[in-house]
């Protein structure tokens, strides 16, 4: 057991570089930008148009179980295409699973643009999927199976959608478990939901979209601090890094906790608890999506993290008889 722990926190430690035949259950990074990713939109200024590789896909994660041949994608963005490929690379599918695609569930968090269209992927024009478990909370269940284009995966069977209740365990199967946690956001067409993803010894907070730190705690008496010294790795938003971030337009109406504040109202955890911290989803005028930028570096030198995609994270090292 003490050698299964120290594997853990080595491989915790390691994040994007550990060895994927040391451990069982492993989150992988597909995706960490913002909904729209870069580059932006009509912005023939963003450097991505000209290195690609600095362009960002929207936010997404996903969690290998190797002992089950198992795989499983959390939000579903524009780019599943690519997310699923470099799934792929990292946790080939399990023998061939034709038209399923070798996923064995989508959680979703809430339907805005980046965290649910990639399921159009799945109909009819694309995979013809058939059945792939797509876990929802009541309100974005509702809104897939009312509103074309989304109900007709569900009435040609390429979704089966599963219900989640707020704060509810759901066990995936022996070693893995999920539980959503509502959270304030702009919730036109559904609510919205943090996972707790649980594996073995480990536990993983995914969080890619909120209004505030303070709201989130006066409506459900949930402090982020106490979120991150739960967690073994949390995930959380960091759309904009600063206010004055949106050249031209006044922030002080656009929700989402900046990065810096966000640092700031941490600043009093152990060093040991800030290195948990994956800052995630973030905007194309975030200057943290450069990995160079003095912002990053910031972030690094105040113990903390940046998500990337590629990373990944070992929940459930491979324990040696
Ligand atoms: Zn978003
Ligand atoms: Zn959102």
């Amino acid at each position: 057991m003490l050698e299964a722990l120290a594997a853990l926190s080595l491989s915790l430690a390691n994040g994007p570089t550990a060895r994927p035949e040391t451990c069982d259950v492993e989150i992988v990074v597909l995706g960490a930008g913002q909904d729209a990713g870069a580059p932006q939109i009509g912005r023939s200024d963003d450097p991505a148009w000209e290195d690609r590789a600095l362009s960002l896909t929207a936010t997404s994660l996903g969690l290998v179980n190797r002992r089950h041949g198992a795989r499983f994608i959390f939000d579903a963005a524009p780019e599943i295409r690519d997310h699923l490929k470099a799934l792929d690379d990292v946790a080939p599918r399990n023998g061939d699973k034709g038209a399923d695609l070798g996923v064995d569930g989508i959680f979703l968090t809430h339907a805005h643009i980046g965290h649910y269209t990639g399921l159009m992927f799945l109909g009819r024009e694309a995979a013809g999927a058939r059945d792939v478990p797509v876990y929802a909370m009541p309100r974005m269940k509702a809104f897939l199976e009312e509103n074309a284009p989304w109900a007709q995966l569900v009435t040609l069977r390429n979704i089966d959608i599963r219900p989640l209740s707020a704060n509810a365990t759901t066990r995936i199967d022996d070693v893995v478990s999920v539980t959503p946690i509502p959270v304030p956001h702009r919730d036109e067409y559904s609510e919205t939901v943090g996972y707790w993803i649980d594996a073995a010894a480990a536990r993983a907070f995914f969080l890619p979209d909120i209004d505030s730190w303070d709201s989130w705690r006066d409506v459900a008496g949930i402090d982020i601090a106490d979120v991150v010294r739960n967690a073994h790795v949390a995930f959380i938003d960091a759309t904009f890094f600063m206010d004055g971030e949106l050249a031209n337009r006044d922030m002080s109406d656009i929700p989402h906790p900046r990065v810096a504040a966000t640092m700031e109202r941490l600043a009093a955890l152990p060093a040991a608890d800030k290195a948990k911290v994956r800052f995630i989803h973030y905007n194309h005028t975030n200057p943290i999506r450069h990995r160079a930028s003095p912002h990053s570096r910031q972030v690094e030198n105040l113990g903390f993290g940046v998500a990337r995609a590629g990373d990944r994270h070992c929940l459930a090292p491979i324990v040696s008889e």
